[in-house]
């Protein structure tokens, strides 16, 4: 059977409400195995730390952690403002404050009894440098829009997203594109489908989110990244 990861980005105090819709989202579809992009210290001012009830949530839901960048803020840069606006945290930085900025991410989860060894920098933009620090810090994989990169086997296997954009002007072209991919990706044996916490603010978005899941819930079998890792 073919498979899918069902991700659900931008885990952050900010988005609580969000994050507690997604949870009925979740119960209402029956849906357990979810993989959760937590970011650790949104645009410098929702650090985890400082949100120990949401940290309980994340904790009680028990979904897989993977860390999604630190402060998921980014330089607005006119060649990717097709696919971000300023959310590109690793674009154009040095081995040095790749390091730092993973590292920071690292600790803070672990400060809080959460571990992760996979990585999906926001906006999907990596670096030059992005993939030897995870190696470097222990983590196994990593996570782009188009693909997977095992950092154990050095191989990468492709594994594309669905997802939508919450930017104003793309927001309706993304939701035509989604059903064209889908469409395209049917016969792909992993595809991901990247929810993200601004989807619940678009009523469209969510009933289009649950159409797709359960279209796919009869053709695929949901599995986490380590599983898919320990697979590959
Ligand atoms: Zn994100």
């Amino acid at each position: 059977m073919k498979r899918v990861i069902l991700e659900l980005h931008d885990i952050s105090p900010w988005y609580k409400k969000e994050f507690l819709q997604a949870l009925n989202f979740l119960e209402e579809l029956n849906l357990k195995k979810i993989s959760l992009l937590v970011i650790p210290n949104l645009w410098n001012n929702y650090s985890l730390l400082e949100y120990q009830c949401f940290v309980n949530l994340l904790r009680d839901f028990g979904g897989e952690i993977i860390l999604h960048g630190f402060t998921h803020l980014g330089k607005r840069k006119l060649v990717q403002m097709l696919w971000t606006d300023g959310e590109g945290e690793f674009e154009g930085l040095s081995l040095e404050e790749t390091h730092k900025k993973v590292k920071k991410g690292k600790i803070l989860l672990e400060n809080l009894g959460f571990s992760s060894k996979y990585f999906v920098p926001p906006a999907w933009i990596s670096n030059p440098y992005l993939e030897e620090v995870l190696w470097s810090l222990g983590f196994r994989g990593v996570a782009y829009r188009c693909k997977l990169k095992d950092l154990k086997e050095k191989k990468a296997f492709f594994s594309p997203v669905l997802t939508f954009s919450n930017r104003r002007w793309l927001s309706p072209l993304s939701i035509k594109l989604n059903s064209i991919l889908k469409t395209l990706y049917h016969y792909k044996d992993c595809l991901r489908l990247a929810i993200h916490m601004a989807d619940f603010r678009d009523f469209k978005k969510i009933s289009l989110w649950k159409e797709i899941i359960f279209e796919i819930k009869n053709c695929r079998r949901f599995i986490s990244y380590e599983e898919l890792f320990s697979q590959s």
